[in-house]
């Protein structure tokens, strides 16, 4: 094992210590715990486990959970009614939409419809218009890209100033990420599946941040020397000498990027445990709001 690794599922571990210590002390004094509440449509197996491991993070830290599993073919109306009826509920103060949506339904319209103070996953078309704009403040910064801003700032990667090159435009990861980093005075490239001489870009990169969903693409040679890479892709390769027959791998060829970097995320074990710490954390962010 390489020296240099941005250990996510330590930090993560951490963060959900503190978060259980919290809730023990708020039990202790009587006061109310924060609820989330998740809706799952259809029955893509990689939304199931994620949701599952969310649930049993929440389980784990004393965050009450509901878990609603609706068939593929539940209309716009019924998951409309549904959300309104959890904005209402106030035991209810977070609200998870698990994407992607079946595709008959209008994402954008049901993200939208998600009360500002329960977006736990922060992707309310407002809330990331907040994202955007400047001397604003999101209400809640999605958990992917605020568990990678935690984990940079943990092993104090400068980001002020810095080149960060983001690899992936996407609503979920890329483009707030890229956003939050320019807030935090970084000089952002946003790179994507249209861009041309991206190796050339890459190098240039302090920070590299790769989310695309492709295994290993990012090779040593696209990597400047002393740079914190950071690999969001989780990707299933098949390997017959694991008995799963598969093993999860990154976006970046870990073993020999691991040479160069100055320091890594790996997959599993770097920005996957970030995100579930950050929903915990956004949760108990939403039970303050509801408070005040
Ligand atoms: P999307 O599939 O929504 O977007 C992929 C992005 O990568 C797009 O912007 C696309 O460009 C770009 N892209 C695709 N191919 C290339 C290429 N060859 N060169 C440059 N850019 C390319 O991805 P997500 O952001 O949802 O997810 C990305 C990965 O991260 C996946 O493996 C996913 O499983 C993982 N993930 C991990 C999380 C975690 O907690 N660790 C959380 C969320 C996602 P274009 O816009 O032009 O199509």
């Amino acid at each position: 094992m390489t020296s240099n690794i941005i250990d996510g599922k330590k930090l993560s571990q951490s963060i959900r210590e503190d978060i259980k210590k919290q809730i023990e002390t708020r039990i202790a004094q009587g006061k109310s715990q924060p609820g989330l509440a998740t809706i799952l449509v259809g029955d893509d197996p990689a939304s199931r486990t994620y949701v599952r491991n969310k649930l049993r993070a929440c389980d784990a830290v004393g965050i009450r959970n509901i878990s609603y599993e609706l068939p593929q073919d539940t209309s716009q109306e019924e998951l409309d009614a549904l959300i309104k009826q959890l904005n209402n509920n106030p035991d209810v103060t977070g609200i998870l939409l698990q994407l992607p949506l079946p595709k008959h339904l209008d994402e954008e319209s049901l993200l939208a419809a998600i009360k500002l103070i329960k977006d736990v996953d922060g992707f309310n078309p407002i809330n990331v218009g907040r994202i955007a704009l400047r001397g604003i403040a999101p209400v809640f910064v999605p958990c992917t890209p605020a568990g990678i801003l935690e984990l940079l700032r943990e092993y104090e990667a400068p980001i002020a100033g810095a080149n960060a090159v983001v690899v992936g435009r996407s609503n979920i990861v890329g483009m707030p990420l890229a956003l939050l980093l320019t807030k935090e005075n970084a000089t952002v490239t946003i790179c994507h599946s249209k861009t041309k001489n991206l190796p050339e870009i890459t190098r240039q990169a302090d920070i590299l941040i790769v989310a695309i969903g492709k295994p290993e693409f990012i090779t040593a040679d696209m990597v400047k020397p002393g740079a914190y890479v950071i690999d969001v892709g989780i990707n299933s390769v098949d390997d017959s000498s694991r008995k799963s027959g598969y093993r999860l791998v990154g976006d970046v060829a870990f073993d020999e990027v691991a040479q160069v970097a100055k320091a890594i995320t790996p997959v599993p074990g770097g920005v996957g445990p970030m995100t579930i710490a950050m929903l915990l954390k956004n949760t108990m962010r939403a039970l303050e709001l509801a408070e005040q």
